[in-house]
């Protein structure tokens, strides 16, 4: 992660913590097999085992970052294990040892994509070094497939928009914007891009994206366009003249806290400058858990947007009717907008309406579609 704002970044999903990388031991000679898991426990997490049929097993349902392996096995033997490993991974890397070296076996192991072939008595210093290599090859690769995919899902990219209606003047009044990509859902991709530290880029192409498509929308309906915390730290979403803040004061930015905003540094006066762009704030997911009434104190936002855990089934419980309402209350003695989201059923709509709310966002009126759909009354 490259932005410079340590304390958010402490906060944030991260790369799995280093931990030891996983190397699976296949060695059926009973003195050698544990004393080899000793050798190496100080720098790997050994798994032993002393079968190749063990061995597939554990590789089937766990992750290793290197396999190293006897040629001479009882039962299925190294070189046939070799084959059915990079059936199942091909990308794993797999070092051959052998008390009984032959050109021939050495030639397969190599044709079989075996990355060592040693011979015992092992020195042992130098098998795990070649361990260390292989694992650190693998990571780096693994890294290189990670940025592809997410280099292609970007490429892939497009926007939804779900309306967000006036129920009593049958009128929209927004479109939410949500990312869709070829094969995985929104939040698997942002999950992704923050992984790889690449959540600025997701988070400028979401904002072209909507930027371009905003053009073909009607003035006087807004543009509703999700944050993460993070993004609040991309300082190209301040630039006068990026693509959105030109439409600033159609937008509407929705923050969504998967990472806390308290964790923004300088969120005040961060929230002050996009304001002073002319964007609106609103806080999505309220009710939800994670989106704290704190949320709403912080950054007295425009537009609060009410869970759908809320909203599901509220007109068969009493307790959510009651949460609703009180939200509303507080929502309009502040001049706070509230957005009733993911409502899917006419009893809920209606419950809504009884309770006095006005703005809706749901499969009822329309499912999240490219272009702006129009909503069913
Ligand atoms: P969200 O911002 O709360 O968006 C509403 C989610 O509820 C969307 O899911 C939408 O498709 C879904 N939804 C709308 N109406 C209904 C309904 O009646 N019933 C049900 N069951 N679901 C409904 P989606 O598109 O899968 O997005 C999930 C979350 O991913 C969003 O939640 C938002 O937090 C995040 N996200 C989506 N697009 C973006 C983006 O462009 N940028 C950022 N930062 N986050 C995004
Ligand atoms: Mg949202
Ligand atoms: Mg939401």
């Amino acid at each position: 992660m490259k932005i410079g704002a340590p304390s958010m970044i402490d906060t944030l999903p991260e790369v799995p913590v280093e931990r030891l990388p996983r190397v699976l031991l296949v060695e059926d000679d009973p003195q050698l097999r544990p004393a080899l898991q000793r050798a190496l426990a100080s720098r790997f997490e050994v798994t032993a085992v002393a079968s190749a049929e063990a061995a597939e097993g554990a590789v089937r349902v766990s992750r290793f970052d290197a396999i190293l392996s006897d040629v001479h096995l009882g039962g299925v033997d190294g070189l046939e294990f070799l084959r059915r490993v990079h059936q199942i991974d091909g990308a794993l890397p797999v070092l051959l040892m052998t008390g009984a070296p032959s050109l021939e076996s050495a030639v397969r192991a190599v044709e079989l994509g075996a990355i060592r072939y040693f011979l015992k008595p092992l020195r042992i210093e130098e098998v795990r070094e070649a361990l260390q290599a292989a694992v650190r090859k693998e990571r780096s690769d693994g890294r290189r497939q990670e940025d592809a995919k997410l280099t292609a899902a970007l490429r892939a990219m497009r926007m939804h928009y779900q309306p967000i209606v006036e129920l009593a003047r049958r009128r929209v009044v927004g479109y939410e914007a949500l990312v869709r990509t070829a094969g995985r859902d929104p939040k698997a991709l942002i999950d992704l891009a923050t992984q790889l530290g690449r959540e600025h880029e997701l988070g400028r192409a979401v904002r072209q994206s909507v930027a371009a498509n905003t053009e073909t929308l009607p003035q006087g309906i807004d543009v509703y366009v999700n944050l993460q915390s993070i993004e609040l730290c991309d300082e190209q979403l301040y630039a006068p003249d990026s693509p959105l803040s030109r439409l600033a004061p159609r937008v509407v930015l929705e923050l969504t806290e998967r990472a806390p905003l308290e964790a923004v540094p300088d969120l005040k006066d961060r929230l002050a400058r996009l304001r002073k762009l002319g964007y609106r704030l609103a806080i999505d997911d309220l009710g939800a858990g994670y989106a704290g009434l704190t949320s709403v104190a912080l950054v007295e936002p425009e537009v609060v947007k009410i869970d759908m855990s809320l909203i599901r089934d509220l007109h068969l419980n009493e307790t959510k009717r009651r949460l609703v309402a009180s939200l509303l209350t507080a929502c309009r003695e502040l001049e706070v907008q509230i957005v009733c989201e993911g409502v899917e059923l006419p009893a809920e709509r209606d419950a809504l309406v009884e309770l006095g709310c006005e703005l809706f966002q749901g499969y009822l009126f329309a499912r999240p579609a490219a272009g702006f759909p129009e909503p069913a009354w």
